[in-house]
């Protein structure tokens, strides 16, 4: 067999979003799969809305998710010779023609063909034009557009999509296509097939918003005498209301730096993508990325859209459920070396880092993660929730204030005093800071809920967290009695 040749070709118009995403994982986990190459092509032709920054956040982004390539980036400017010389080609071989149409002409031609319910679509007026008429019209410095000469043929044509099965559209509804513009810019539809020939594509694993594009580029590939590659396409994704989900209309949500920048983990969120749109065939959802890739395959491809399950306003699921439960089980369950890595990179963004971390106090460190990432979501709770592991600057939330510290006026003298027999006991472990803590309620005639409420709002600022003689231990004794000592400010 030979070789199979993916592509991943975004047009840098904007940011890296969650539909492209996708593409690129599907095209890599085939790639993958299959022991072929991934080729990563920016398409930049369209030179008025591509940007540098989008090109940077594009990669950025692929870099990010770990997905990496084998032959790239390309630049699709770079290849123009190749788009003019096959629009030449063609143009030579009979099977595109100078159309000599003005914008004008066209409309108004359309706004009849409107009013008398006639198909819509270019009438050929200038298929057959005497090379004589061409000469005359361009002597007069007429512009003209290239467009492709669709075979005068009845019947269908049509491809077998790996996705959707037998794809066919009536010759009929074809109309010539533009190929060339009056400026001499060939368009995507022609240069997206001729790099495809020219990268020896053999896979086009796309979304379905590409269907319409697919059966004019059928008609190309056989003009430029190339064989088709398979063609995959994907469902769209759409929001809960159906709506395509897209920049404009739900922002920052579907950027892909929107995850890295909230603290996901990458492997998560690929994770997450691959099952909007694509399923095992049973009930997994979790995959290290060698089940995943061997697990995927065109087939499984979903035919029907695919919902980004994204409800506005909500605050805890600020995106799709699903993705933050996939990042919470990573979060919780991997590796505890993999997850100090990656949360050293959050801390060291914050400047709460220190490099006993990664030295003496390493153990320290991985317990207090350990202890710690049980109730957390993403990479950066560990520096909000969790930042009173780290810090003394941490905030302590109106919440727990309100309900464990305010209600008892108490706990402004119980607790400093609890601080100060922590301060002197002999052995500050886990048993006896407990059996101390429970006494103080005792003398105070209050539950020792009360106490221990009360300490962990002072001690870590949460409401809810582990164990709190557990949080004790790696909190360390001098800061717990700081802290506590420090109760009597919270009622000023
Ligand atoms: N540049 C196109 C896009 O970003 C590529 C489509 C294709 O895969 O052929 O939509």
């Amino acid at each position: 067999m030979t070789e199979t040749r993916l592509r991943f070709p975004p047009s840098p118009t904007g940011y890296l979003h969650i539909g492209g995403a996708r593409t690129a994982l599907y095209n890599w986990l085939y790639a993958r799969k299959t022991g072929g190459k991934l080729i990563l092509r920016i398409e930049d032709t369209d030179v008025d809305r591509s940007s540098r920054d989008s090109i940077e956040g594009i990669l950025d982004g692929l870099q990010w998710l770990g997905i990496d390539w084998d032959e790239g980036p390309y630049f699709q400017t770079d290849f123009s010779n190749d788009h003019r010389s096959s629009a030449q080609e063609l143009l030579a071989n009979g099977k595109a023609y100078k159309c000599f149409c003005t914008k004008d002409e066209l409309d108004r031609k359309r706004e009849a063909a409107l009013a008398a319910k006639q198909v819509l679509g270019y009438d050929g007026s200038c298929r057959d034009l005497s090379g004589a008429e061409i000469a005359r019209k361009e002597a007069q410095g007429l512009a003209s557009v290239i467009r492709f000469k669709v075979p005068q043929r009845t019947g269908t044509i049509g491809y077998d999509d790996k996705v959707l099965g037998m794809i066919e559209s009536d010759y009929k509804e074809l109309d010539d296509f533009v190929i060339v513009r009056s400026n001499a810019q060939p368009l995507y539809l022609l240069c997206n097939v001729v790099d495809d020939i020219r990268d020896k594509i053999s896979h086009v694993i796309r979304g379905q918003d590409h269907m319409t594009n697919t059966i004019k580029q059928l008609l190309l590939y056989e003009a430029l005498e190339a064989p088709l590659p398979v063609f995959a396409h994907m469902p769209l994704t759409l929001d809960t209301k159906k709506a395509k989900i897209s920049k404009r209309s739900h922002g920052e949500i579907v950027a892909v730096h929107f995850y890295k920048e909230r603290g996901f983990i990458p492997w998560a969120f690929n994770n997450f993508l691959v099952l909007l749109g694509w399923s095992p065939g049973d009930d997994r959802e979790i995959f290290t990325r060698e089940e995943l890739i061997e697990a995927f395959s065109l087939e499984r491809i979903n035919r029907s859209s695919s919902i980004f399950n994204y409800r506005k306003g909500d605050e805890k699921f600020f995106t799709d459920p699903k993705a933050i439960a996939i990042n919470e089980h990573y979060l919780r369950t991997m590796d505890i070396s993999a997850l100090a890595e990656m949360v050293k990179l959050v801390l060291i963004k914050e400047n709460l880092w220190d490099v006993s971390y990664d030295k003496e106090k390493k153990q320290w460190y991985l317990d207090t993660l350990e202890l710690i990432r049980g109730r957390f979501h993403t990479l950066n709770d560990f520096t909000s929730m969790g930042r009173a592991y780290f810090a003394d600057d941490y905030i302590i939330e109106q919440k727990p204030l309100n309900k464990n510290i305010l209600k008892y006026a108490g706990l402004s003298t119980w607790l400093p005093k609890l601080g100060a027999e922590y301060e002197k006991m002999a052995s500050f472990s886990i048993d006896e800071t407990e059996r101390l803590a429970r006494e103080c309620a005792q003398q105070a005639d209050v539950k020792p809920g009360v106490i221990i409420n009360g300490m962990r709002t002072v001690v870590t600022g949460q409401l809810a967290g582990p164990s709190m003689f557990d949080i004790l231990q790696v909190i360390g004794r001098e800061k717990v009695v700081e802290r506590l000592k420090k109760t009597p400010q919270l009622y000023s």
